[in-house]
């Protein structure tokens, strides 16, 4: 499989190289020249398969010989090894639960995926492979516990100092080995743009193999479509296909839904849940595509003016707004009514929401009020605990903290306190 640039100046690369590069010399992301088709036995039959076989035949095609067969194999079953149940909230409504890897959310896929395939790789060169992110909070999590011991690869994470929870930063901060945390005493945006500088600068990029791993990466993203096709094995009613809500901000998971789609998998219509940044969702309505800078919301994984993957969702569709309509409608969904849902269906259904998820569930229930024949599932994409702050408050209950997160509150955090500039970051990784 052959990758291309959204931006069309740069060459086709193959899997390898798009996975060290990251993003394209001319800035774009990469896309698969082409996009495989499951075989119509596999889904008729797609509950016999055990996720890593299932796993293995929908990852197989975008690696192509890239990485041989037995390695494959190991690299997507360590990707799965955790349960991603669908579990029934409503008559009409699912919850698939994402929140049950290692720093319970679904980030946890594409950072397994990636971190192995680029721990691969590095064994094929000379030097180590940098990986450098930007968190908000879970991407930190995500990629920390993923790279953690992975040979022939550096990870420094940048996050900002106060802003992340406290479950997110033990799991960003005690990881230790190939991972370390620099506590930026500015804002998200303030790292975002200190690691973007770091890719613009010839020194470092002379000095260093840099690579990011968000979900622009297509290790990273092309995993996320494996949880849609374990979805389906769940889906009672094969005759008719679910709606699937997925709570948006990148818009690399809805992304990877729409490529699982098109490659076969049956889904009766998908629905982009945003907060307040609704840029993808007012395209939606208008036609017209209107980046907006970021505004913070209580569901802060989401807090994306530009999403990086909307270039992909409109390379699926051609760009044609017709055709991106007829599979997909936008929802925004405001913090008032974000709690209003974790309390309601807490009082109706004794299930316990996170915030991105309740965006997705209230998306979900108004699609379907107009649409009664239909039923949904929503992508659960985090442990409620995560964000105990505001859901304790509205479902007046605690939270358990799940067993496989509790030793984490007995770790040491251990972090490099930076002020915001590049020039200090350019100065610490020049001389570590
Ligand atoms: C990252 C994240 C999202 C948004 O996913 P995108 O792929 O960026 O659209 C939603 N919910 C949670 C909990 C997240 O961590």
């Amino acid at each position: 499989m052959k990758y291309y640039s959204l931006n069309k100046q740069a060459p086709s690369v193959s899997f390898r190289e798009a996975t060290v590069r990251g993003q394209a010399p001319d800035k774009g992301l990469y896309f698969p020249e082409n996009i495989p088709t499951v075989d119509a036995a596999v889904i008729r039959n797609i509950e016999k398969y055990p996720a890593e076989e299932l796993g293995y035949i929908i990852m197989q095609p975008y690696v192509g010989d890239e990485i041989d067969e037995d390695s494959l194999r190991r690299i997507v079953s360590e990707t799965v090894d955790f349960s991603f149940p669908l579990v029934p909230v409503s008559p009409s409504i699912a919850s698939l639960e994402l929140f049950h890897g290692p720093t319970l959310a679904f980030k946890d896929v594409g950072a397994r995926f990636m971190s192995r395939c680029l721990g691969h790789f590095s064994k094929q060169q000379n030097g180590r492979i940098t990986v450098l992110v930007a968190t908000s909070g879970d991407t930190g999590g995500a990629v920390a516990n993923g790279f953690l011991g992975v040979e022939g690869v550096e990870v420094v994470i940048l996050y900002p100092s106060g802003k992340v929870s406290d479950v997110q930063e033990l799991q960003l901060t005690t990881c230790g080995q190939n991972i370390t945390a620099l506590e930026v005493q500015g804002s998200f945006d303030d790292c975002q743009a200190m690691v973007k500088d770091a890719f613009m600068d010839v020194d470092l990029t002379h000095k260093l193999q840099l690579t990011s791993a968000n979900s622009i990466n297509v290790a990273r993203w092309l995993p996320q479509q494996l949880y849609y096709f374990f979805a389906y094995q769940q889906w009672k009613d094969k005759n008719a296909p679910p709606v699937i809500s997925v709570p948006s901000g990148n818009f690399g998971n809805i992304c990877a839904g729409l490529l699982a789609h098109v490659s076969g998998l049956p889904v009766q219509h998908f629905i982009a849940a945003c907060n307040a940044n609704d840029a993808v969702a007012a395209y939606l309505d208008s036609g017209t595509y209107q980046p907006k800078t970021a505004v913070p919301t209580i569901s802060n994984a989401m807090d994306v003016g530009n999403p990086s993957n909307f270039v992909r969702v409109l390379e699926l569709f051609k760009g044609s707004h017709k055709n991106i309509t007829e599979k997909i409608s936008g929802y925004t969904v405001s913090d008032d009514t974000t709690r209003e849902t974790i309390a309601n269906v807490y009082k109706r259904f004794n299930y316990t929401l996170d915030p991105h998820g309740a965006v997705a569930f209230y998306a979900l229930e108004r699609y379907l009020s107009d649409h009664p024949q239909q039923k949904g599932i929503f992508l659960e994409t985090a442990h409620p605990v995560k964000f105990p702050e505001t859901v304790e408050a509205v479902t007046g209950s605690r939270i358990a903290v799940p067993l496989s997160a509790q030793p984490l509150f007995s770790k040491e955090k251990k972090s490099i306190l930076m002020d915001p500039s590049f020039g200090s970051l350019k100065e610490w990784l020049m001389n570590r």
